[in-house]
């Protein structure tokens, strides 16, 4: 107590001796400072000086000039760049490397000087300034804040910062295709695999040519008639698809050689070129092949043992540049007695990851770790290739928020030089999309940073009143999506069990909160629109009736439009979408479907009383017609309403539940059920719902014209084995929605 309360009279002292001596930057639009840079400063730094003047201009409403390093006055001047005036105000600083992307930025009096490697170290020194100093931020390509200032002065000014990671590659749509937004939030790879350079803004360090390239270089078209040795051996024969080469035949190796050798001539400036496998498990079998993998530990070692010899094929040509493979799939484990050459880089991808929980702190992560380890200890350059949104379906809720900084730590302890940050890079379709990646770009730069802060910057600065909602919003995903026992990797469907009513329900209340609170603003409140896809989107595949009377399909109609959302998922899927307007399309005919629905009449039944009669099953099957096959029964009786009651380790029973419901207003009526196993449903002897087969929770939903009276309703459900739910929820044409009431329910008098 004492400690503080001395620290804080000291840093009162300070402030008060060091604001005797403050320097004006600028007061009422005006300012005495002049941007000073060398004449041959290189094309980043000339740029830093017009962020510099630009984004100051917008702060303060004065435009500074841009001179040389013998203009301006002294103790009035912004010196851009290491130079002559830096070497000689601080002495003995050593001129830091081209590439090197640290910085410093500090005053001398009144002078403040920024430097850094001349490719972007300069650049993102400025940038730091405008941020740590001024309040500026890029949230995104399009929202940037630049706080509007009367008077900015300072007495002490210093900051260095070095990148925790080299090669920082936020692979998302906005940051690949908006260079200006890339350089500003740190990242400094902005190429796309296979294509030029053709970079606008100055100094991005890295280029990787390729992915997957090995199928470039040597195709079935160009080779499999003449030279079907080329490719994989499996079960008696060469493969004529795209499957992997036969790596061990020296033919295929020089053919590699020379084809990498003349992509390198011909473009030349990029740092990595891909000797990548194709993206299948189908390696090559042969006797040869094999030997290698015994001799090597693995698969790995063969593709090491071959990709060595295209490096050291092509170093003498080309020093600087370095040769790329995979770590992935059949090839993620680290070999055996082989390393990689000093200039091959290993990129380890960790697609089969739990995206929600650290290496350390899961399961299934855990070889994971194990391999980037393995990795770490003989690769002299390790890449990592990370991901970090659902590619199933862009729009689905992930809760990955405090999970990405423990990857990105580990992957900073073990070494990696790179990491690409696989997310919603052919669209703009992925939750929260814009603070995603916002906290990608940052934690790349900064593995260390306080992510609770960064959530709280942005979500104040980017959705303003709002901001407090999110965060709520983020809490209930926390407490809902990471409640224990939830794992995903990063193909998730709308079915997946982490997703529940409750989260549903919940998550539309707080949208429609924070809808209220900037309900005066049309800018924030298209912001939280967007923000609100994709838990409407979740909505609309759960319980679409529910979506099309709260509005949920009209607001990712909205959405769609004005985002300009193409795509759904990164490729086809079992079960989603892959464009938005096959999304659209189905829901517009779900709506004519509800309008042209039949009426299904009511039936004459005689009842005895509520209830729900039931035939239980035992025995081992793996879907409802199998159990009525096969199944012995266990017992019949009567429950008050559709229901397991058995212990949560039971397996391997099922019921038969059959009943009357009492429908009491004619009109579209929704059924939901959520089932761990599968379920079928049939209403009036017809079957309209069915989500059969073994697995975890599955939802599924049918929706009816019911006429008022009574509707016979059969319900089949198995339990495999492990996890089982029953959950039956009806919506009404008035828009109640819950558990079918057991009043509500009869069994027949017959
Ligand atoms: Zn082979
Ligand atoms: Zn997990």
């Amino acid at each position: 107590m004492r400690f503080n309360g001395f620290k804080l009279m000291l840093a009162a002292v300070v402030t008060l001796m060091s604001s005797c001596s403050s320097h004006v930057l600028f007061k009422n639009g005006r300012s005495d400072y002049s941007i000073v840079i060398a004449p041959d400063a290189p094309e980043s730094e000339q740029y830093a000086a017009t962020e510099l003047r630009d984004w100051l201009k917008e702060v303060s409403g004065a435009e500074l000039p841009i001179t040389g390093l013998d203009g301006g006055t002294q103790g009035k001047r912004l010196v851009v760049g290491f130079n002559p005036i830096v070497e000689e105000l601080v002495p003995g600083t050593a001129k830091p490397g081209d590439r090197d992307d640290s910085f410093t930025w500090e005053n001398h009096g009144g002078d403040i000087l920024f430097w850094g490697g001349s490719k972007r170290g300069t650049l993102y020194s400025v940038y730091s300034f405008l941020e740590e100093e001024l309040g500026c931020r890029w949230y995104s390509s399009k929202v940037s804040v630049a706080p509007k200032k009367s008077s900015w002065k300072f007495s002490k000014l210093y900051n260095h910062e070095e990148p925790g990671i080299i090669i920082r590659d936020n692979c998302v749509l906005d940051v690949r295709s908006n260079p200006a937004f890339s350089a500003r939030v740190r990242n400094n790879f902005i190429k796309l695999p296979g294509k030029g350079p053709g970079e606008t803004i100055p100094g991005t360090a890295e280029g990787y040519w390729g992915v997957h390239a090995m199928g470039s270089f040597i195709s079935p078209a160009e080779f499999y008639h003449t030279h079907p040795e080329y490719f994989s051996y499996r079960d008696g024969k060469r493969l004529d698809n795209y499957s992997q080469l036969c790596l061990s035949n020296p033919e295929v190796l020089e053919i590699c050689i020379e084809r990498v050798r003349k992509v390198m001539r011909e473009n030349p400036d990029f740092l990595i070129y891909s000797m990548e496998q194709n993206d299948n498990y189908l390696f090559c079998e042969c006797d040869e092949c094999k030997a290698l993998a015994e001799r090597y530990g693995g698969q790995s070692g063969v593709m090491l043992w071959f990709v060595n010899q295209v490096a050291d094929a092509v170093k003498e040509e080309f020093p600087d540049k370095f040769i790329g493979t995979f770590a992935y799939q059949y090839t993620r484990h680290a070999p055996k007695d082989i390393v990689p050459r000093d200039n091959v880089v290993v990129r380890l991808c960790s697609i089969e990851c739990c995206m929600l929980h650290g290496y350390d702190e899961c399961e299934q992560n855990l070889s994971f770790l194990k391999d980037l380890q393995d990795w770490s200890a003989i690769a002299p350059h390790l890449y990592i290739w990370d991901y970090v949104t659902d590619f199933a379906q862009y729009s689905l809720p992930v809760a990955n928020w405090k999970s990405m900084q423990p990857h990105i730590q580990d992957f900073r302890d073990n070494h990696a030089i790179g990491i690409l940050e696989e997310g919603d890079y052919q669209t703009v379709s992925c939750e929260l999309r814009e603070m995603r990646s916002w906290l990608l770009s940052k934690l790349m730069w900064n593995p260390d940073a306080d992510v609770d802060a960064l959530i709280k910057d942005f979500t104040d600065g980017y959705y303003g009143a709002a901001g407090p909602y999110i965060r709520q919003y983020l809490d209930l995903e926390e407490r809902i999506l990471l409640r224990p026992g939830i794992h995903t990797g990063c193909y998730i469907e709308s079915s997946n069990e982490m997703y529940t009513p409750e989260f549903i329900s919940e998550g539309k209340r707080i949208f429609a909160e924070a809808k209220a609170a900037v309900a005066s603003d049309p800018v924030l409140s298209d912001r939280v629109e967007t923000a609100a896809m994709p838990l409407c989107f979740l909505e609309m595949e759960r319980t679409p009736l529910n979506g099309l009377n709260d509005g949920a399909y009209d607001l990712i109609k909205r959405v769609v439009g004005r985002e300009g959302i193409d795509r759904m998922a990164e490729g086809a899927w079992t079960g989603g979408f892959l464009w938005a307007k096959d999304m659209l399309e189905k829901y517009e005919n779900l709506i004519r479907n509800i309008k042209e629905a039949a009426l299904i009449p009511a039936v004459d039944v005689k009842t005895s009383g509520n209830g729900v009669s039931f035939t239980r099953y035992k025995g081992d099957f793996l879907s409802t017609s199998e159990m009525l096959a096969k199944g012995t029964i266990d017992g019949k009786g009567v429950k008050p309403f559709f229901g397991i009651d058995e212990a949560e380790d039971e397996d391997h029973f099922g019921y038969v539940f059959d009943t009357w419901l009492k429908v009491e207003q004619t009109g579209i009526h929704q059924f939901n059920i959520i089932s761990d196993d599968g379920a079928v449903m049939f209403v009036d002897g017809k079957e309209v719902l069915n989500v059969d087969g073994s697995h975890p929770d599955r939802s599924g939903w049918a929706i009816l014209n019911l006429e008022k009276g009574m509707h016979h309703i059969e319900l089949r459900y198995f339990e495999d084995f492990e996890a089982q739910k029953l959950d039956v929820v009806l919506t009404c044409p008035d828009g109640q929605n819950g558990p079918i009431p057991a009043e509500r329910l009869f069994i027949s008098a017959d």
